[in-house]
């Protein structure tokens, strides 16, 4: 399914010049328990509905930033820097 993407860098583009780069974490603190590491590591939410999210315009800018995008409606809120 092809959709608009707007690149806070060159603005809208087609989301095929993307990668999808999962949902933002927060990264556990450098004294976290193990369990912790391991919740970050392998476990997702897997929102049904807006989440945020990793994207790089792999064939434009080739920089990183955040998406809010609705998983249901794929419909992009919001895209800014980290
Ligand atoms: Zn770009």
């Amino acid at each position: 399914m092809a959709f608009l993407l707007n690149c806070p860098n060159c603005g809208e583009r087609n989301v095929h010049e993307f990668h999808f780069g999962g949902e933002a974490t927060s990264r556990p603190t450098p004294n976290s328990t193990p369990d912790d590491w391991i919740s970050y590591f392998y476990n997702r939410d897997n929102v049904a509905g807006v989440q945020r999210e990793w994207w790089n315009h792999r064939y434009g800018c080739r920089k990183w930033f955040f998406a809010l995008r609705d998983t249901v409606s794929n419909q992009i809120q919001e895209t800014f820097w980290p």
